[in-house]
């Protein structure tokens, strides 16, 4: 039967916690944040938005077209407090006592996306420009997909995947509310290891267990288990190969996972860097972004000293979900 711990009104598997004891140097630091609520978060859209100040009409908004400030300033007018995220610019904590922001018009409008802040770090480690074939493998619901479209101002090719009917739905309208060009397309993100040496940039944000996302979904507090995890990591190992087949020469891969399970995390980027001689793992740097020692020894595993480069982000780093992101270049 399982047995549960109760911490701070909260009923936690205990096995989790005799687990994530092994894994970071402070248990109650770690239940503490990855049970506080998550700050919301959205980024400006510069697809849609000028860098001039226009006219802006609350009234009929619609053909007009406005900067980021001014969008900024009228959230603020409608009530909304606004906080910069400090890693990125075009990144913004918002609250309002009352509303939601998805039935704001500037959300509606695509003018901003809402987005989690940790969310939006991937993106940033694919050295992004224009004229790329990139290929986002798990793309839905497409934060990352259309923060891709933004960075490149809409002047490379990208491709959107997932291999879920429903999530893909809400891709293709985020897709379009936002202005971005994608092809989307419905396929097992394995399935692309037969397009060898295509792409210029991969981004794999792979399908996870999610307990840095704890603070969003108590659910996956309930659902966790050592099985969940064996099951994930294979298919991210799966995952990461094809997305490597498919990477061009001197092509950059970002492997990102909202998890913080050395399995799905460390192991999996040490399993790509064992099986290819020409994947090298390179250092991310966001300025006043903050983050955490990666693991470097987990069970019976001692990995590669470079895996020191990867980020292993704790929600209390830089008061965000926890996050894994690897960047992963293919020497020639
Ligand atoms: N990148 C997305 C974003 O930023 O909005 C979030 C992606 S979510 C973490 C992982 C996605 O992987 C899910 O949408 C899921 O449907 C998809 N997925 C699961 N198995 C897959 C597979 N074998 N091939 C491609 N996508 C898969």
């Amino acid at each position: 039967m399982t047995k549960y711990i109760e911490y701070k009104g909260f009923k936690i598997k205990e096995r989790f916690v005799k687990h994530y004891e092994k894994i970071v140097d402070d248990i109650d630091l770690f239940l503490d944040w990855s049970l506080r609520p998550l700050k919301k978060a959205i980024r400006v859209n510069t697809l849609k938005l000028k860098d001039d100040i226009g006219n802006l009409n609350k009234e009929n908004p619609f053909p007009k077209l406005i900067s980021a400030k001014e969008i900024l300033k009228s959230l603020e007018e409608e009530g909304w407090e606004i906080e910069p995220i400090p890693f990125y610019k075009y990144g913004f904590w918002v609250r309002h006592e009352s509303e939601s922001i998805g039935n704001t018009w500037q959300f509606q409008m695509g003018y901003i996306y809402s987005q989690e802040a940790a969310s939006m770090i991937p993106p940033l480690a694919l050295d992004l420009e224009e004229n790329l074939l990139i290929l986002d493998m798990a793309a839905a619901p497409g934060s990352k997909t259309t923060q891709i479209a933004m960075h490149t101002q809409n002047n490379s090719y990208i491709i959107a995947n997932d291999i879920s009917l429903d999530r893909i739905s809400a891709l293709a309208e985020n897709v379009q509310r936002t202005g971005s060009l994608v092809t989307i397309t419905m396929q097992d993100g394995r399935n692309f290891k037969k397009y060898k040496n295509t792409f210029d940039r991969i981004l794999l944000d792979a399908p996870c267990s999610g307990v840095g996302a704890l603070r969003k979904s108590y659910k996956t507090l309930q659902m966790w288990n050592p099985n969940m995890i064996e099951r994930l990591s294979k298919l991210q190992r799966q995952l990461i190969q094809a997305a490597f087949e498919a990477l061009k020469p001197n092509g950059i891969l970002v492997y990102s996972t909202c998890t913080l399970e050395p399995l799905e995390n460390e192991f999996v980027v040490n399993w790509l860097l064992e099986r290819y001689e020409n994947a090298k793992i390179e250092p991310i740097r966001i300025e006043n972004l903050k983050s955490s020692e990666p693991i470097l020894e987990w069970e019976n595993y001692k990995f590669f000293d470079d895996i020191k480069y990867t980020l292993r982000i704790y929600p209390w780093d830089n008061d965000t979900e926890g996050f894994y992101i690897a960047k992963i270049r293919k020497l020639e």
